[in-house]
């Protein structure tokens, strides 16, 4: 029985750290930094997330967004603070 405790806690610990190296990782590469193809991005219209290689790309006052869709890079453009 005291096996499987230690084996859980072990795996907590391990999951905990992963998810600290993701999170490391993620802010070594800014949105605004070229992100790579393959990388999720967060759509700010819809909050969904996309992949920047299949991602709508729209520069606005020096920044670089990216949309699912050309509606959402439409009412983007239309109304940027929504
Ligand atoms: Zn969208």
């Amino acid at each position: 029985m005291y096996k499987i405790i230690i084996i859980l806690v072990l795996l907590i610990i391990l999951f905990f750290m992963v998810r600290r190296a993701i999170r490391d990782w993620g802010e070594s590469n800014p949105p605004n930094a070229a992100p790579g193809k393959d990388v999720m991005i967060q759509d700010p219209v819809c909050k969904t997330y996309v992949t920047v290689g299949t991602a709508i790309v729209e520069e606005t006052a020096g920044k670089t967004y990216y949309f699912c869709s050309q509606d959402c890079a439409r009412h983007f453009k239309r109304s940027p603070t929504s």
